[in-house]
């Protein structure tokens, strides 16, 4: 029997994990907070930022979203993240990426505060997870490793084929998988012969943004699959649907446990969001 893995449930679980956290005394009272920033007015970034504000209020952080129109400078920008930085309500920033054109993405990621980086993307957090120091985790990656740890799979000395090198999701994975004592191979546009790199693998990590690229003949059986795609195709009904990277339908019957789309790493990339803002926070008040 193929194990389902219910990333909604798991994610539930490190919501309420946070809200209790958050709740403790030892904060006594004061409020997490997180600000979002979104520039320009990309409907499916507006919605993530909806989503996290949403996040935010149920497990008792305090959202603060910033929305800027879309011809905002790079001067402004900055000016608002040097603010942020200095303001003590808030402990986690967040740039909504992509930034529209004309926006430096790498000046302003380096601009935030390492400490309220709660994307775990700035280049000393980057630096830390390499060294193996505590940092955020980027949080689609660091959802993964929940999902892997949750259904039980061994991951010392198995081997974990990642498809992908962005500096996002699957660079990051790659680290945390060998943090863990994976042996790992990182693929990518340019790998010779994906599906045969694919089948040696025990844990088989799909981040790639095409829809089912992986099927059958990149599986080998018994593996455990994680599907970090996230594409909008049109379906046979003409209707909008979301689908993986991995065509599960075919995958499923092979693997032994797998991540549906939508329902597996989408919400835990949310609730990590949460957990890297409780840490900041705590990190910054001395109580981690
Ligand atoms: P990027 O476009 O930044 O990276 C895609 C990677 O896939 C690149 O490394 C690219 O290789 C590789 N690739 C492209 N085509 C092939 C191919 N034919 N064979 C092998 N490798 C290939 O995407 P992201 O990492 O940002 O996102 C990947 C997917 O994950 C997307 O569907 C995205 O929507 C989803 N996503 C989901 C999240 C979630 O919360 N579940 C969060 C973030 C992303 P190369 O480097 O050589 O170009």
């Amino acid at each position: 029997m193929t194990q389902i893995i219910d990333g909604n449930a798991v994610a539930a679980a490190i919501k309420a994990s946070v809200a209790d956290s958050l709740g403790e005394r030892e904060l006594s009272g004061r409020r997490v907070g997180l600000a979002v920033v979104l520039v320009g007015d990309d409907p499916a970034s507006a919605a993530y930022v909806r989503m996290k504000a949403r996040d935010c209020r149920e497990v008792g952080i305090e959202p603060h979203d910033y929305l800027l129109p879309a011809d905002t400078s790079q001067a402004d920008l900055n000016a608002l993240i040097d603010r942020l930085n200095a303001d003590d309500t808030v402990q986690g920033i967040l740039v909504q990426l992509p930034l529209p054109a004309g926006l430096d993405t790498e000046q302003v990621v380096a601009r935030i505060a390492p400490a309220k980086d709660v994307d775990g993307f700035h280049p000393e957090n980057l630096g830390r997870l390499l060294r193996g120091l505590d940092a955020p985790r980027p949080c689609t990656p660091a959802g993964v490793m929940c999902l892997l740890d949750r259904a039980g799979v061994q991951l010392s000395g198995a081997h974990a084929v990642v498809v992908g090198r962005s500096l996002i999701v699957g660079k990051p994975m790659a680290l945390l998988l060998l943090e863990r004592n994976a042996t790992v191979t990182v693929c990518h546009s340019r790998t010779r012969d994906l599906a045969e790199v694919c089948r040696q693998a025990d844990v088989l990590v799909a981040a790639v943004g095409r829809p089912k690229m992986i099927g059958a003949e990149h599986v080998k059986p018994g593996a455990v699959v994680i599907d970090v795609g996230i594409n909008r195709v049109t379906g046979d009904d003409g209707k909008s649907v979301l689908v993986g990277d991995v065509d599960y339908d075919a995958v499923a019957p092979l693997a032994t446990a797998i991540t549906p789309v939508p329902g597996g790493v989408g919400p835990m990339t949310r609730a990590l969001l949460m957990a890297n803002t409780r840490d900041a926070a705590l990190r910054q008040w001395g109580l981690r």
